[in-house]
């Protein structure tokens, strides 16, 4: 066992950053006064979520602080643009997303099915990248929404949101498009105008602010029937009373994210690159997932052939290194990740994919750390391997 740490799985959740904590205390001790009371105490805790909501507005470049919802996280917020858009308007049955999207939409897509709403799920290529072609002939008269997620948990591919619109509204104006940026707040810029976007949702445990906050953009054209019926916060679009703290780390958290950026799109990105690089040169059993599509800066997916992920994982937890595989365990049996397998990634490869997320807490040190203890890592585990054969073969092609 080792006290080191070192945390390479920033898509899962992320480290709360001091200066948000630090924002959000006054506002468990001395301010917790309702937000909505008339009386002078609880000012400044309505005036603090109005700060906030101008700087997620800002954050997402919306147009006007009112189109932005505090919501719980960014299931909450899916949920919410969703099912919103589809119970505001019963007419229309049919909706678009992709095969890759993250449970929170997948689950509640399967949810809807079994109540007579047709959806489509478009493909991706083996790079991850959306098949923009099978969305143009998805859409159609009866289409109610379009849902597509910024960038991938797993992959970091990141869909062109801007097309994506463009095709979606010469096709029908009248069909909305929500959003999943989850995986993109902080990690590249946000503009709900530029890329022409209904409803967009993110969640602040994944850019260093706390667990159970997030956010829904819904442009001001854009109307939703509420989830959560109840008393008249958020302007009657998600009832219950205002969690001050949670929602004044968000905004903190976004206002530190967009000055952190720069160093996202160049440091954290030189790591990324750094660790991807060495792992494919030095060991001859891995792919790069993803190859040559656009991705966010913090993310890489790499496949170890012919061996298992979790067997690697329990060795890198072993010496600290938090990364994440691709796989999900249901009921027992390990499952590859409905990503991977949307891309067609090698049966070979697809059990042995391992996903490594960093922030802007990630150092040097780590990384070379990896990248030094990586290579016998992955020898122990092939050395077990059922298929030595394979791997001799694999060797002699890669040499
Ligand atoms: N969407 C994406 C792409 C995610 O990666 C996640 C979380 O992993 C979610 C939505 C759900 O966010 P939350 O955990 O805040 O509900």
């Amino acid at each position: 066992m080792t006290n080191k740490l070192i945390y390479l799985d920033n898509n899962a959740t992320t480290k709360v950053d001091e200066k948000v904590l630090e924002e959000m205390m006054p506002f468990f001790k001395e301010e917790y006064a309702n937000p909505s009371s008339m009386y002078n105490f609880s000012r400044r805790s309505s005036n603090a979520i109005k700060e906030a909501r101008v700087k997620i507005r800002d954050f997402v470049n919306a147009q006007d602080e009112k189109e932005i919802l505090f919501t719980s996280c960014g299931s909450e917020s899916a949920n919410t643009a969703i099912r919103g858009v589809l119970n505001y308007n019963k007419t229309k049955k049919h909706i678009i997303t992709s095969k890759v999207e993250h449970p929170c939409v997948l689950n509640l897509y399967q949810a809807l099915e079994k109540q007579g709403y047709r959806v489509d799920y478009i493909g991706v290529n083996s790079n991850g990248e959306l098949d923009l072609e099978e969305l143009a002939a998805a859409v159609c008269e009866d289409t109610a929404l379009v849902s597509i997620m910024w960038a991938n948990n797993e992959t970091g591919v990141i869909n062109p949101i801007d097309k994506i619109s463009e095709i979606v509204k010469s096709k029908n104006k009248d069909t909305k498009l929500f959003v999943d940026a989850v995986q993109v707040a902080g990690k590249i810029p946000i503009d709900v105008q530029a890329n022409g976007v209904d409803l967009l949702g993110i969640s602040g445990h994944k850019f260093h602010a706390p667990k159970g906050v997030g956010a829904l953009y819904v442009n001001s054209k854009t109307m939703i029937t509420p989830l959560i019926i109840g008393g008249h916060q958020e302007k009657g679009k998600r009832a219950g009373t205002e969690n001050t703290p949670y929602i004044v780390g968000l905004g903190k958290a976004a206002e530190l994210a967009q000055s952190y950026l720069d160093y996202e799109l160049t440091e954290v990105k030189r790591l990324r690159d750094k660790l991807e690089s060495n792992i494919l040169s030095k060991i001859y059993n891995a792919r790069l997932n993803t190859g040559v599509a656009n991705r966010v800066p913090n993310t890489t997916n790499i496949g170890f052939e012919y061996i298992e992920g979790e067997l690697i994982l329990l060795h890198l937890s072993d010496l600290g290194i938090c990364a994440s595989s691709g796989s999900a365990c249901t009921s027992g049996s390990l499952e590859p990740s409905h990503v991977l397998r949307a891309m067609n990634v090698p049966f070979t490869a697809i059990h042995g994919s391992i996903r490594w997320s960093l922030s802007r807490y990630t150092t040097e040190e780590e990384i070379d750390y990896v990248i030094e203890k990586l290579p016998g890592i992955i020898e122990k585990a092939t050395s077990i391997s059922p298929y030595q054969n394979e791997l001799q073969a694999l060797k002699n092609l890669r040499k």
